[in-house]
């Protein structure tokens, strides 16, 4: 049976030629500083995204969390959506591992933070008070429907951190979907962010990988984080090499996976028991219609059945992600499948 995976672009496979480049690159050990294609990945990372310096690591997540802990000191805050995944999806790390606390303001619909609201949730200098020290904003917006943020928004947002004495994040995980959907190089995006992280394994289909990045001096406190966390790695070049094709090849055709999230909503919206917002990027969301008989449980487990993986969750509703293993022919299988279920 073929399957079609709108799980998450995280189920991407290596392409072959990323398999061929894996197979003769060139390696040293990378916690010396050694491994020639991690320092080729982190010169390319931190050209492609306006930043002195880049630092591979072995996830999005330990990306997020290494750069928390080189921007904070234990008891510090940190001011972050209360939908981004840092919050919702990282195991609690910064709080269990930083000893850092995080403040959560709404994240509007378009996945961003109020200004007036960050401005409010900024401590003043107390004796009571934990020292704020970082925001941290997600572009893409995952939960918020894949939502890409503007440059001018992140400007902002960096002028009133910076006003502060703040430093800002941002947590790119698809930062490279917001730039295609933008029309706008990556760099610009974060161009006033003071960090950066983004993930290889996703819609750009390395098989393990993030990068962080950001000034020479946040980057030597991120290396000793990472390797506080366990996260120094050996001969990871390997891995680099497909990571510099992720950056080199793989990112102007995430047009694609947006043409087809959008073309699938399209098909989506036509069906009454749901209600599909008009996709940003390469995450389609959509929850059941009020009034609607179907049981989105026994309709994923049904589709499932069939071959179609979707996500559901009782509190985000349902999420298909469109991705490199995905052809537009799967899309339309995937809405004759749903039909044949509703
Ligand atoms: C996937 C994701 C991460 C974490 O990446 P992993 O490589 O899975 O650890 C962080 N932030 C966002 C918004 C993500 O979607």
């Amino acid at each position: 049976m073929p399957i079609i995976d709108l799980r998450s672009d995280t189920v991407t496979k290596p392409t072959d030629e990323m398999r061929a480049a894996m197979a003769r690159a060139e390696v040293g050990d990378d916690v010396y500083g050694e491994d020639p294609t991690v320092n080729q990945l982190q010169e390319l990372a931190a050209e492609r995204t306006g930043k002195a310096a880049a630092l591979f690591v072995p996830s999005g997540h330990m990306g997020n969390l290494a750069a928390f802990l080189a921007h904070c000191q234990r008891g510090d805050e940190i001011i972050l959506g209360n939908l981004s995944h840092p919050f919702n999806s990282e195991t609690g790390s910064l709080a269990a591992v930083g000893g850092i606390q995080p403040f959560t303001l709404p994240n509007q619909p378009d996945g961003t933070l109020r200004l007036e609201d960050l401005q409010a949730a900024i401590r003043d200098d107390d004796v009571h008070h934990a020292v704020t020290r970082l925001i941290s904003l997600e572009n893409t917006h995952n939960r918020c429907n894949g939502v890409p943020l503007t440059a001018e928004y992140t400007r902002a947002v960096a002028e009133l951190a910076h006003a502060r004495g703040l430093k800002l994040h941002i947590d790119g995980a698809r930062l490279f979907n917001a730039a295609v959907a933008l029309g706008v190089p990556a760099a610009t995006l974060v161009a006033d962010a003071d960090s950066v992280t983004f993930c290889l394994s996703k819609g750009l289909c390395a098989p393990v990988g993030s990068v962080l990045c950001g000034d020479e001096d946040f980057i030597y406190r991120a290396r000793r984080a990472r390797k506080q966390l366990g996260g120094g790695m050996r001969q990871a070049g390997i891995l680099a090499a497909a990571g510099i094709l992720s950056l080199t090849q793989m990112v102007d055709r995430l047009a694609e996976d947006h043409a087809r999230a959008a073309r699938l909503a399209e098909g989506l919206m036509e069906f009454r028991d749901f209600v599909v917002p008009a996709p940003h990027t390469n995450i389609v969301r959509f929850r059941m219609a009020e009034g609607s008989q179907v049981d989105p449980q026994a309709l994923t487990a049904a589709l499932a059945g069939e071959g179609v993986l979707l996500d559901y969750g009782n509190y985000e509703g349902f999420r298909a992600v469109t991705h490199h293993g995905v052809e537009d022919a799967d899309i339309e299988s995937t809405l004759a499948a749903v039909a044949r279920h509703l």
